[in-house]
């Protein structure tokens, strides 16, 4: 049994009908029944996983190397996208007992490509996090290292796919919830073109930053879920069309830029690592340049107004009355006040009276306003840097995973640490994470993740640069 599959190393196992995908679902289980318990990676694991795995195993028979390209690859799902009839708790005891009524049009179209889906994962309340900690269920370990966290906010996510047994896992990144945690658990992560992917079916966070994204142990899986997860969709307009915008520019080699000023901040191993794979990505024929980006450090404060704002207006539908938690008070204001008070925890309430602040009136042109400018300026300062380079690269993480409690109890510690993902987000441009070496920390060995970011809709050149990454 390999406990680490890859979904090309399963897709010819199944077609030769050498090992099939019940014989893939059992092992998985075997794992996740072994492991979950300590790890708490998931929140559930569907019990009707075993027979779309048996219904696979006969597809499989049937029709050969014809069977839809995830057919039988056991996957998980981050508990904010919607399978139907599962509950969907967002991390949240406001929607605990909330079953979700159909698929997120990602979670359909996954469903369709054949994949079995094992089970939703733990993550931080409504996607607020890059820890695992703020779940209302409970942190998620790292199962690299147990008393450090995965990352997050698709902390269950990750570490499902790291603990083994599944093939990939899709979360939500709306500042890194998908690149950071890959990073700290040694995976690949993605975050899309703003748009390519649909949110139909998502539960919101910040909708102008929000995208699905592919977790996989290999660039070449990871492709292939997010393609099968992309494509236009009535219900989402913000969707656009892959190949609308498409830049079409796999070379042999590029130039690649490389904001050094930033790289002041980051861990000294950490920068080692990163600097590594520059030098063999040099070696290698490319071409390494300085790019003075003064703004994308500025991402992180536009972040914290943006986000909070769209998080304040979309998280103002759990009032109690239409879905969700419900308590009763003694009129409905206190119904209300209560129930948001007794469903959310800390970081929800946080960022919903940030969100709410920076929105009133009299602060909304200050900051608001302001910040929404400052994002136009991030776009064109990138559009210019991509005149000149290919893609851009930072590490993904300025330091590698930590001790559980560390950051927890000083936010913006933790809010710090997403300084090279939440500018992807604030763009819209696509960026993804991928394994680039360790650093040991009191004898383990913690992953780290380098950052590809390429222009709009450039995915086919991010996957293309992940891949000779991953060669080096
Ligand atoms: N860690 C970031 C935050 O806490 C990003 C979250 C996300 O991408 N969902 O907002």
């Amino acid at each position: 049994m390999n406990t680490s599959p890859t979904i090309s190393e399963l897709r010819v196992k199944f077609v030769a009908g050498t090992y099939t995908p019940l014989d893939a679902y059992r092992d998985a289980r075997a794992i996740i029944d072994a492991n979950n318990v300590d790890i708490n990676a998931y929140l559930e694991v569907f019990d009707d996983a075993e027979e779309s795995a048996k219904a696979a195993t006969e597809r499989y028979a049937k029709e050969g190397e014809r069977a839809p390209a995830l057919l039988g690859m056991p996957i998980a799902v981050k508990n904010n996208m919607l399978v139907k009839g599962k509950r969907a708790t967002a991390g949240s005891k406001i929607l605990e007992n909330y079953i979700a009524t159909y698929d997120a049009t990602v979670i359909a179209r996954l469903k369709e490509a054949g994949a079995v889906i094992m089970g939703a994962t733990n993550m931080d309340e409504f996607a607020m996090g890059s820890s695992g900690e703020s779940s209302a269920y409970g942190i998620t370990k790292n199962p690299l290292d147990r008393t450090r966290v995965p990352g997050g906010s698709s902390s269950g996510s990750a570490a499902a796919l790291a603990l083994g047994g599944i093939v990939a896992a899709v979360g939500t990144d709306t500042g890194g919830s998908v690149r950071q945690p890959a990073a700290f658990c040694g995976l690949v992560g993605v975050k899309p073109t703003y748009g390519t992917a649909s949110r139909y079916g998502l539960v919101a966070m910040g909708s102008s930053l929000d995208q699905a994204g592919a977790f996989a142990r290999t660039v070449a899986d990871a492709a292939l879920v997010q393609g099968i997860m992309n494509g236009k969709d009535i219900n989402d307009g913000t969707t656009i069309d892959e190949n609308t915008f498409r830049v079409v520019s796999k070379k042999d080699t590029y130039t690649i830029g490389v904001p050094m000023k930033l790289l002041d901040g980051v861990d000294a191993d950490v920068r080692t690592s990163f600097e590594a794979k520059i030098e063999a990505l040099k070696a290698a024929g490319n071409t390494v340049v300085d790019v003075d980006l003064p703004l994308f450090e500025k991402g992180l404060a536009a972040y914290y107004i943006v986000m909070p704002a769209e998080v304040s207006s979309n998280l103002a539908r759990y009032d109690g009355i239409r879905y969700g938690k419900k308590v009763v008070g003694k009129d409905l204001l206190d119904s209300y006040m209560k129930t948001r008070a007794e469903g959310f925890g800390a970081e929800v309430k946080r960022r919903i009276l940030l969100g709410t602040y920076v929105l009133s009136s009299g602060y909304y042109d200050a900051f608001y306003g302001k910040a929404e400018a400052a994002r136009d300026v991030m776009r064109k300062e990138l559009a210019t840097t991509f005149e000149t380079v290919d893609a851009i690269l930072t590490p993904t993480s300025p330091i590698p995973a930590w001790k559980f409690g560390e950051k927890s109890k000083d936010p913006l510690s933790m809010y710090l640490a997403d300084v090279f993902t939440v500018p992807v987000n604030l763009t819209g441009v696509p960026a993804m994470s991928v394994p680039a070496g360790t650093v040991t920390r009191e004898e383990s060995n913690l992953p780290v993740g380098i950052q590809i970011i390429c222009p709009h809709a450039g995915e086919d050149r991010m996957y293309d640069i992940g891949t000779k990454i991953e060669s080096l």
